[in-house]
């Protein structure tokens, strides 16, 4: 006679803020999954709901205040996690009814919370996680967390006294869960940490063993070795450190893409003092081109904060001189905003509104026709798409190897009927606008 098992708890989740965040919410669904527990899309079903916040910028904690509120409003039983754990009391004055409340990264702590707030049944059937954990993004690309924390203490930012100083993974756990992404279907790797340059600094670039062979925690060893898996490697969050200098050559020999993200944030080097920014040196844009020696197609993103306290139009036109010689290919440029506990909440001299509006305008003008100049320049060529979305009618979007998910440009296909998510198809570039590319399967 067969025997009906208790079904277990469900648990929801909203997931707000970076890909680090994202991560973490992979994390804590693959340890509650493990324990048993299934997901629930919706607020309905849910015996109690996680909500993963983000704390950084003041317009990040109302958005997590407001999920919050919208999550006790449609189910009740809330959890709360995340970098706004940090601000346990802000949350309980204006939702005393919330579960529990724990801080960024502290797995155990939220998954225990969610086993005395819907506990398990006795007997509840556990189903098996996939090898690869759970993921919130789209199988064919995966964030891999190589650290946690920074060592770092820009003026602008409080992600140190949330997270903690760095903690670096050891390269053989990393690897070991990118080979296992890659099994499950993973075709792009994106390397994500707070300071990807500093990786293995904590562990004072220790060696491991990785398939006989000696791995040191460092993120060139680390570049190297992922590159052999098979998949896109990209790396986010580098700091142009001179060992930087030693991946650019893994990225000409093909292992893996000719991409860099470096929140370079400004130019001036006043302004970088004042960001107390690390890696902050004069030679940056003779390095760009150096790398660009080696690696003609390397493809650079940043960001840029204009309007930081204390910055002179002077500084202002330094940065955007700096854009014209440094031609990067993707720029995502921010007005500067008082983070709650920043620093550089007391440097004197803050800019007017209207300064930061009129300064924002002139540089997303400079970048979007130094993008639109650098695309124009690939019409007619032929580079390999990675598939985000087919309609199966022909319609494709994709991205190239210079584009990172969310945050760059997007390659959009015609007549490619035979295009699945995930694909990695060669295509001819027949027109570019400011931020994307347009082709046809080559
Ligand atoms: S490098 Fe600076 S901006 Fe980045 S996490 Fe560290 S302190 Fe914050």
């Amino acid at each position: 006679m067969a025997t009906t098992l208790p079904s277990p708890p469900k648990v929801g989740m909203v997931s707000l803020g970076c890909p680090k965040a994202l991560v973490d919410s992979e994390r804590i669904l693959t340890k509650l999954r493990s324990d048993g527990y299934q997901l629930s899309p919706d607020y309905d079903q849910a015996d109690v709901v996680l909500v993963n916040t983000c704390g950084f910028l003041d317009s990040a904690k109302e958005e997590s205040l407001a999920a919050i509120g919208e999550a006790i409003a449609e189910n009740g039983r809330v959890i709360v996690t995340g970098c706004m754990g940090k601000e346990a009391e802000l949350i309980r004055a204006r939702f005393p009814q919330v579960l529990a409340i724990t801080g960024a990264a502290q797995y155990e702590d939220v998954v225990g919370a969610v086993h005395e707030a819907a506990p398990m049944p006795a007997n509840a059937f556990l189903n098996l996680v996939p090898e690869s954990g759970l993921k919130l993004t789209p199988r064919h690309y995966s964030y891999l967390k190589i650290s946690e924390g920074c060592n770092h203490r820009c003026s602008f930012c409080i992600i140190p006294s949330i997270r903690g100083d760095l903690v670096s993974r050891r390269p053989d756990a990393i690897l070991r869960e990118a080979e296992k992404l890659v099994a499950a279907g993973t075709k792009e790797l994106l390397v994500i940490s707070q300071d990807t340059s500093a990786y293995g600094v904590d562990l004072r670039h220790a060696e491991w063993t990785w398939k006989g062979e000696p791995v040191r925690a460092h993120m060139t060893d680390l570049a190297r070795e992922l590159g052999k898996l098979g998949a896109w490697v990209r790396l986010h969050y580098v700091y142009p450190y001179p060992h930087v200098d030693r991946v650019i050559p893994l990225m000409a020999e093909g292992l893996i893409l000719p991409y860099l993200d470096i929140p370079f944030q400004h130019a001036a080097p006043s302004v970088l003092k004042a960001m107390k920014r690390p890696a902050n040196e004069a030679k940056v844009l003779e390095r760009i081109h150096n790398w660009r020696a080696i690696c003609p197609d390397i493809a650079i993103r940043s960001t840029f904060v204009v309007g930081f306290p204390g910055e002179t139009e002077a500084d202002f036109q330094y940065l955007l001189d700096w854009l014209d010689e440094a031609q990067l290919d993707r720029v995502g440029a921010f007005r500067f905003e008082p983070v709650q506990g920043a620093a550089a909440n007391d440097l004197p001299d803050p800019l007017p509104e209207e300064v930061k509006e009129e300064r924002y305008a002139r540089i997303m003008e400079k970048t979007a026709a130094i993008s639109a100049a650098k695309l124009a320049a690939k019409v007619g060529l032929t580079l390999d798409v990675i598939i985000d979305v087919a309609d199966g009618e022909g319609g494709a979007t994709g991205r190239s190897y210079a584009d990172a998910p969310e945050i760059d440009g997007e390659v959009h296909l015609r007549d490619a009927p035979r295009a699945r998510q995930g694909d990695i198809m060669s295509v001819l570039i027949e027109d570019a606008d400011e931020h994307d590319l347009f082709g046809v399967p080559a």
